[in-house]
């Protein structure tokens, strides 16, 4: 089924009455090529990639709960391109010109919309660091604009510039950033996948991976057992729980990040604004809802809803930078399990296990990563050669000490990146 402006006034002439359900509903089979463990976004995409691009489609994903239902439709929905380091510049780079072409590709509306991002800084010495890393993303082909103290005011003139402790100096803006839609990306993902022959299986927790000889020889499911060649785990928050399976300790903590929403509201911002100092970062979305959301909770769990001092604290950074936010009424909050890695940068590798292969580690910016985490996974996935824009993501950075892609400079402290 495609989407076309016709059939969109077709259907709202006929009553909606012609939309069919956006994929198949099937039972496992005994046996496929290759099994993903988990149907989140990076899952999802990495199964359409490898129908797209690689003619692979005797592939299953199976999901523990329902498409969407994990931290693809729990996110903040920020997509960006703006990091420092290479190993993580080209990666992302390559992901946001996916994004770009995206809609168009999967026939879906994502509501990819490049409103731009602003970085705020606060001194002299962010300022020279904002400058580095603008000048690094203009290397790597991206864009970044540096925006003094008036330039920035002139965008979001009622943040409070004269704050005691966090005076606004100015931003970093990168145009091209901006957000979209994250249920609309895992639905437009899983309808690709399954219109090219993938089995997207829910309520299919995978409770077990069957190993033989060094080499993986399927699954244990809720719904039996998968027999399979290759075994992907994308299973993001509970990534440690999956690999302990087959009997691998990763060097992930999962934690709480909470996400905040007001009521709707009038077009207010623009942008997306972050301001790293209070760790806070705010949008508006296309409903009017202001969506916002601050640092972790600071202890390791697998609960998808937060605890009370980080409420307190995002909202005292949201009414530090922009004081007439206390006038918006938050209508939900909610929680998501971030897969934290040491370096604070993702790992897509293969595993000391033949046909195991492991894509996680995705911190707090797995959400814009999804187009290209599928599409170097499945590059892996088919080839067994990296893809030229994932080289670095391996697994044993972490017990060799060489490859660190410490982006934040925070070293291995979890609760610091
Ligand atoms: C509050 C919040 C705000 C965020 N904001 C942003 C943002 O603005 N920008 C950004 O880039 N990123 C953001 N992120 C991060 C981003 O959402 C995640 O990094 C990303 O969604 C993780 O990948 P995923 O989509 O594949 O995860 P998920 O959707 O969680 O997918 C993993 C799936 O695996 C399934 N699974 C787990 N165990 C099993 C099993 N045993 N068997 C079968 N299935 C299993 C789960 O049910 C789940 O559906 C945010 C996250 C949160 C929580």
């Amino acid at each position: 089924m495609r989407f076309s402006g016709l059939r969109v006034l077709k259907e709202g002439l006929t009553g909606n009455k012609g939309w069919r359900p956006h994929w198949r509903d099937p039972a496992p089979k005994p046996e496929y090529d290759l099994v993903i463990i988990g149907g989140g976004g990076h899952g999802l995409s990495t199964a359409y990639y490898l129908a797209r691009d690689h003619g692979l489609t005797n592939v299953a994903v199976l999901e523990r709960g329902y498409i969407g239902g994990g931290n693809i439709g729990r996110n903040t929905t920020i997509v960006r391109a703006n990091y420092f380091l290479q190993g993580n510049s080209e990666f992302y780079s390559h992901s946001l010109k996916l994004w770009e072409g995206l809609e168009e590709d999967l026939n879906y509306n994502v509501m990819h919309s490049q409103r731009g991002i602003l970085n705020l800084f606060h001194s002299d010495g962010q300022r020279d660091a904002a400058a580095r890393r603008g000048n690094m993303m203009l290397s790597q082909g991206d864009d970044a604009i540096l925006l003094g103290r008036e330039e920035l005011r002139a965008k979001v003139p009622f943040l409070n510039f004269d704050d005691q402790r966090f005076p606004l100096y100015g931003a970093l803006y990168h145009p091209r950033g901006g957000t979209a839609r994250h249920d609309a990306v895992a639905w437009g993902y899983a309808r690709g996948a399954d219109s090219r022959g993938v089995d997207l299986i829910q309520n299919c927790e995978v409770t077990g991976i069957d190993v033989e000889n060094g080499r993986v020889r399927g699954v244990q499911t809720v719904r039996g057992p998968i027999r399979a060649k290759k075994v992907a785990m994308v299973a993001a928050g509970r990534s440690s729980q999956v690999a302990a399976m087959a009997g691998m300790r990763l060097p992930i903590e999962s934690h709480i990040l909470q996400a905040f929403v007001t009521e709707g509201l009038k077009p207010v911002i623009d942008q997306v604004i972050t301001f790293g100092m209070g760790h806070f970062y705010i949008s508006q979305s296309d409903k009017g809802g202001l969506v916002f959301g601050g640092d972790l909770d600071f202890y390791a769990s697998y609960a998808a809803r937060g605890n009370l001092p980080t409420v307190e604290h995002v909202m005292e950074a949201g009414m530090a930078l922009m004081p007439m936010i206390g006038k918006a009424r938050v209508l939900r909050s909610w929680g998501g399990i971030m897969d934290m890695s040491p370096d604070g940068s993702p790992i897509i590798d293969r595993t000391h296990i033949d046909g195991l292969y492991v894509n996680c580690g995705w911190n707090y910016g797995g959400f814009k990563a999804v187009p290209a985490s599928g599409n170097v996974f499945a590059h892996l996935l088919a080839t067994d050669q990296y893809h030229p824009a994932a080289t670095r993501f391996r697994l044993d950075r972490f017990r060799t000490g060489r490859g660190i892609l410490d982006e934040e400079g925070t070293g291995s402290q979890h609760n610091l990146h």
